[in-house]
């Protein structure tokens, strides 16, 4: 997500922080050069022009070229002014569902609708889990101009194991009508109301939501935007304003090589919050928006705050203490280099934590690749030694060392490298207990 910017832009701003002190003709060449990356991200010209205006004014403002640190100035008026654009400190951007409520989601046909129905109702499922509590959701669709879209909802509830309910009627209002009283009836406290989209904006299709929203008066509309469709998701949401209203947007595909220019131009255009995107195919890719971590991101300055969260989402407690006591207390084996490999991959890929983390856009793709297939690799290799030889891997000699590579279909070499690897994990926990920051980095 927001690869693309966070590339350009750091690109930027390590330029200027290396030219010293600033002239008024390298901070005008910097301002150039943000332009070119949000016209090429598909920021519509307008809303660029107004960014760039707001930085300029700032810039004036603070005299940048006569401060102390010229160019970290830089980049904190740059960074002040995308959480601004992106909706600022203190937007609410959760979406709290108020139960019982009706939440009806809209969108364009193949915006990823129903995918993110089933990736909210797990969402507020495992909120709800955490805190001792169930929600009772039921999920359901009148989508009946795409062919087999409510079938794909059913299958994602089963999925989520969530109840789901498939209207006798074809027709979408009288079908609305039939879900909602089998919700009341059955006092469910949130109803996730699928609707029809088309490929594009279509009177037929507002008239559609129009009267179901008179009909059930849902108390949250939300709208579901392709990324990847960059200013044409702009054009999308203002029709959809227009015609129907919505309180949150959900923007999708942001895993793709959509530039992030739809969630810069939303921001600005709409006002609105965009509460959540999308970051994958798989129900778990789903990310709060927190236009504070969204503006570190783009500056290619990590977001370990999300991070955190789903390494807490993903791994038990009890895990991750035991392996942080573990590593302070110098007892690190290679079965915990193990379990700490498979929290990477519960987690998603190298690639996907890598994201998160400062300064990994300069990894090439295919070193990420690479990184994933030594992980599975040192995984199968620590898997065929024995308890012995995990908790004391000294002892492995020539002999011990083939026995495992024929267990774990991999040569000698791949064994060494691993036992490199282990050892240079075991250094960097060793300096940073030192530098007395491992608590802060846990
Ligand atoms: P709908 O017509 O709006 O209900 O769209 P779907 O939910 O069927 O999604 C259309 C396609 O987009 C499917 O292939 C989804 O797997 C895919 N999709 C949905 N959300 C995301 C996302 O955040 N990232 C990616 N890469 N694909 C997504």
């Amino acid at each position: 997500m927001f690869t693309f910017l966070s590339q350009k832009f750091s690109g930027i701003l390590e330029w200027l922080t290396n030219k010293g002190r600033l002239t008024e003709e390298n901070i005008k060449e910097a301002e150039n050069r943000v332009r070119d990356a949000l016209i090429e991200a598909d920021v519509p010209l307008h809303i660029v022009e107004a960014f760039l205006a707001e930085i300029a004014a700032e810039v004036v403002g603070k005299q940048i070229q006569t401060s102390l640190n010229p160019g970290q100035q830089f980049v904190k008026i740059v960074h002040d002014k995308l959480l601004a654009f992106l909706g600022g400190r203190d937007t609410l951007t959760a979406v709290t569902f108020q139960i019982p409520s009706v939440i009806m989601v809209m969108g364009l046909q193949g915006s990823g609708k129903t995918t993110t129905i089933a990736k909210i109702a797990q969402s507020v499922a495992q909120q709800a889990q955490q805190r001792g509590k169930k929600r009772y959701m039921l999920l359901a669709s009148i989508d009946f101009y795409r062919p087999a879209a409510i079938d794909q909802l059913e299958v994602l509830a089963g999925k989520i194991q969530q109840p789901f309910y498939r209207a006798k009627s074809t027709n979408p209002l009288a079908a609305a009508k039939e879900i909602y009283d089998h919700f009341k009836a059955n006092h469910y406290e949130l109803l996730f109301l699928d609707t029809a989209g088309r490929l594009h904006i279509d009177e037929e299709m507002m008239a559609e939501l129009r009267n179901v929203t008179a009909k059930l008066a849902p108390k949250h509309k939300i709208l579901v935007l392709d990324a990847m469709t960059g200013q044409e998701s702009l054009n999308v949401a203002q029709a959809f304003d227009q015609a129907i209203g919505f309180d949150a947007a959900i923007l999708t595909k942001m895993d793709s090589d959509a530039r992030g220019g739809a969630a810069f131009a939303f921001r600005y255009a709409l006002k609105k919050p965009i509460a959540w995107v999308g970051t994958g195919e798989k129900i778990e890719d789903l990310e709060q928006f927190v236009p504070e971590r969204m503006a570190t991101r783009i500056l290619g300055m990590g977001d370990l705050q999300t991070l955190l969260e789903k390494a807490a989402e993903n791994i038990p407690d009890a895990t991750q203490d035991a392996l942080t006591k573990r590593l302070m207390d110098g007892a690190f084996s290679l079965q915990d280099f193990y379990d700490q490999l498979s929290m990477i991959d519960k987690m998603g890929s190298l690639q996907k934590v890598s994201r998160y983390l400062p300064g990994t856009h300069t990894i090439s793709p295919e070193m990420m690749e690479k990184g994933q297939v030594e992980m599975k690799k040192f995984r199968a290799i620590i898997t065929s030694m024995t308890a012995k030889e995990k908790m004391v891997p000294q002892i492995l000699d020539g002999s011990r060392k083939k026995r495992i590579a024929q267990g774990a279909g991999v040569n000698v070499q791949d064994i060494n490298q691993l036992l490199q690897r282990f050892e240079q994990s075991k250094q960097f926990v060793k300096m940073f207990k030192k530098m007395g920051k491992l608590n802060r980095f846990f």
